[in-house]
């Protein structure tokens, strides 16, 4: 907040363009239930008198006696930016983007705990509010966090109407999200995993977006777009390997507004996971803002540094071997 503060593109300084939700209200225990186990819930809840405490130990997820309530009012952050995107949409102009800056993430928390400083899946819970309260049946999720969104991944692994799409680095956290991980049942082809080689970037992931995001979304006709979206994956992360940059952020930011605008009325929120780096974090935070709003990327790094020595090369062997998976992406 304080970044986008001092590159005045917080509400206070655009007060036409943008937009701060202040009074929404926490997410309710049957907007929560709509993803998680109710025993889960009522566990997390009451374990808040113990507090503070780790809830789960392979993040490691710290809990004080407020988590619950700021992990509830996290994902009713998420209701409440769908709810305002979708009432926009019904006007005669594209809606706003929305952009849940919230903490704690969401999307490693699985149906039935909390995980990898997750508590619950606020995507999740967003994802069944769009189609509870709204009647948009078709969700997709698109997930640019460097760790594979295995909650999400999980929550509508036999779902056909919610296909969920990840990129993320292979080999690494929590371990999970191979490519032949393509939903269950009624819901085979709506999962999509693609684990990116060490030292993706930016070449990699315009190449992943043009040749697997939009031909999957194309495919799909989403109704509304949720976007996890981490920004682990940058450069100065110690916590990973692959070097994007505030520029790459801006990109993406861009090519799934462009996405939602072509295909499902402009009707997208993104929605913070990870990023541990804050100065990267927020700069890239900042430069997704910009790239809403329609403005150029102020990432002054030079590309041809870091682009060099991406595995272009394993990129393109990873997609094809997707492609032999998801003989369409549906
Ligand atoms: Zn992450």
């Amino acid at each position: 907040m304080a970044a986008l503060e001092k590159a005045e593109l917080d509400a206070q300084s655009r007060p036409k363009s943008v937009l701060e939700l202040r009074d929404f209200s926490p997410a309710t225990a049957s907007d929560i239930a709509a993803v998680h186990t109710p025993n889960y819930v009522q566990g997390l809840q009451k374990l808040m008198e113990q507090a503070p405490l780790i809830v789960d130990g392979t993040g490691p997820t710290y809990a004080t006696e407020k988590t619950f309530e700021d992990a509830s009012l996290a994902a009713g952050a998420g209701i409440a930016l769908v709810d305002a995107v979708v009432a926009a949409s019904k006007g005669s102009r594209p809606p706003p983007s929305g952009f849940a800056i919230i903490r704690p993430p969401g999307h490693h928390a699985v149906p039935i705990g909390p995980m990898g400083f997750c508590l619950f899946g606020n995507i999740a819970v967003a994802a069944r509010h769009a189609q509870n309260a709204h009647g948009l049946r078709r969700v997709m999720i698109v997930d640019y966090d460097v760790h594979h969104g295995n909650g999400t991944n999980d929550t509508f692994y036999e779902d056909p109407d919610v296909l969920f799409l990840s990129t993320h680095q292979q080999y690494s956290y929590p371990g999970t999200g191979k490519p032949d991980e393509v939903g269950k049942g009624a819901g085979e082809g709506a999962t999509v995993n693609l684990p990116l080689p060490w030292g993706s970037g930016e070449q990699a992931m315009a190449y992943v977006t043009d040749e697997v995001i939009a031909p999957a979304a194309q495919k799909f006709k989403p109704d509304i777009i949720l976007v996890s979206a981490g920004f682990d994956a940058h450069y100065q992360e110690t916590i990973a390997g692959l070097q994007f940059t505030n520029r790459t952020y801006h990109k993406l930011a861009k090519d799934m507004r462009t996405l939602a605008d072509e295909l499902c009325g402009g009707r997208i929120v993104y929605f913070l996971e990870g990023g541990y780096d804050l100065r990267s974090l927020s700069a890239s935070v900042a430069d997704s803002f910009r790239a809403l709003l329609g403005e150029k990327s102020a990432d002054k790094v030079d590309p041809s540094l870091a682009l060099e020595f991406e595995p272009i090369g394993l990129v393109e062997q990873a997609v094809n071997e997707l492609r032999a998976i998801h003989s369409d992406f549906r």
